[in-house]
């Protein structure tokens, strides 16, 4: 601890998060940096009370899909853009998205980085990183690797339900493994799709093509198949994989497995299948619950709890897809007419917190881990983001432990206008937001500027 003479903001008295302790002491900004944290009083020109509440680093939600402006073909693929999607961020106390990013036919990887990236500095309220997809055989050349380092951005996705990712293994795998060895890292979409074809096709031909049969559409065993052939790639290359929105017991005990043999496999998992289950897809707004991987049973619910709480899962990630509930309940009318996803981003470190720490199921310190130092490891950010430290952004969270609100979508920033966690009592929320030292939440009311939000430049990953 170390006390700061310039300082130009000072965040006073809160119970701050560090390293997993929680001190009380003052937390000293300049120029959008932190420069000291003192158990003793730093002076500034502006002083923010924090007593009675936490101080935590700002939410890093590794997973988002914001739309750019539009897609080629004029159309939006999601509701939320750069602003409504970063102002919902910010609300929840999450100031670093990383948005999922589809190039366009025969565009380079860079270039969708590059044209995604003027999107983000034109409306974002909060600081992106960018995971452009793999979808193209082009885009399996090490020159697309040199050019995304150029550009800062250290990731990439893989569908393995893509045609070309089952067609292609072999060039992925080489691909995916020049890129872990430059500080890649991979993120998976684990479903076999050809086993997801086959229960469709047979869904089909006994005249079971509604909704309610999602579940049985993406069976768990398709996620644990996919699961384990990216696990044995990972261990015969070395090259650490990210697996997005596991959702079954089956996957994450193979994921454990692998883990406790040295595979460099993680773990991400989404706030729904922590408050959620399948018997929701029986109700006749069963739709509005639909995601991939679906739904699971209670006993998928009980593993992932006890993931968070010991570590086989490393971080919670929304996967904010947000449609209007008209947009859901209409397309959801047939296996053949899905729209998957929901919005997230507002509740998902509330959510967290009221179901997870204040019931005692995970500390508050794996709260942070999960939502915050474990994201910013894997992707290059810490120590700049997910922790409280000289030096690092000052991207912090007033948390309000005591108020409670229920939850109401149409009320929230996302333009998808529900919430799939409607009606359910939630305590503890953010009072103030700061991104870089800047408020964008005062008060609970995002007051944060569009077009502040940056790309920060990342390193490479660096988990523990
Ligand atoms: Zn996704």
């Amino acid at each position: 601890m170390s006390t700061a003479t310039s300082a130009d903001t000072t965040i006073r008295g809160g119970e701050v998060v560090i390293d997993g302790s929680v001190v009380r002491a003052d937390i000293a900004i300049t120029g959008g940096i932190v420069t000291a944290i003192s158990s003793s009083s730093i002076d500034a020109p502006h002083v923010i009370d924090a007593q009675g509440c936490l101080v935590l680093p700002g939410g890093i939600d590794a997973h988002v899909h914001l739309s750019p402006a539009e897609l080629a073909d004029g159309s939006y693929p999601w509701v939320d853009d750069f602003e409504s999607g970063t102002r919902a961020a910010a609300a929840g106390g999450v100031t670093t998205v990383g948005n999922i990013t589809f190039p366009r036919p025969g565009e380079a990887l860079a270039d969708a980085c590059r044209r995604v990236a003027e999107d983000v500095r034109a409306q974002a309220v909060v600081d992106v990183l960018l995971h452009p997809v793999v979808t193209e055989e082009q885009h399996l050349d090490p020159g697309e690797l040199t050019a995304l380092q150029e550009l800062g951005q250290t990731s990439i996705k893989v569908f393995a339900t893509l045609g070309a990712f089952q067609t292609r293994r072999r060039q992925y795998y080489r691909f995916m493994a020049e890129a872990g060895s430059r500080g890649f890292l991979t993120l998976v979409h684990c479903e076999d799709d050809e086993l997801i074809g086959h229960c469709t096709a047979s869904l089909f031909e006994r005249g079971l093509a509604d909704f309610r049969h999602f579940g049985e559409s993406r069976p768990d065993a398709a996620e644990e198949a996919a699961v384990a052939q990216l696990i044995a790639f990972a261990e015969v290359s070395n090259t650490p994989i990210y697996v997005v929105h596991l959702s079954s017991r089956r996957a994450l005990t193979a994921c454990s497995a692998a883990r406790a043999r040295g595979v460099p496999v993680y773990v991400e998992t989404r706030p729904l299948y922590l408050y959620l289950t399948e018997e929701l897809l029986q109700r006749e707004d069963g739709a509005k619950y639909i995601g991939q991987p679906p739904l699971r049973r209670h006993d998928d619910v009980d593993a992932l709890w006890a993931g968070l709480r010991f570590g086989t899962v490393d971080t919670v990630a929304t996967d904010h897809a947000p449609w209007t509930l008209e947009q859901k309940l209409e397309a959801g009318t047939s296996l053949e007419r899905l729209r998957p996803g929901v919005a997230d981003l507002e509740t998902v470190r509330p959510m967290l917190f009221s179901e997870g720490v204040l019931t005692g199921r995970i500390s508050l310190a794996r709260f942070v881990e999960l939502t915050a130092t474990n994201p910013a490891r894997l992707f290059g950010l810490y120590p700049r983001k997910g922790t409280i430290a000289p030096g690092s952004d000052a991207d912090l969270v007033i948390w309000d432990p005591d108020e409670t609100r229920v939850v109401d979508g149409s009320r929230g920033e996302s333009r998808a206008g529900y919430s799939p966690y409607d009606g359910t009592s939630v305590r503890g929320w953010p009072r103030d937001v700061l991104s870089r030292g800047e408020i964008v939440v005062s008060g609970g009311k995002v007051t944060g500027r569009s077009g502040r939000g940056r790309l920060p430049a990342r390193g490479s990953s660096s988990p523990r």
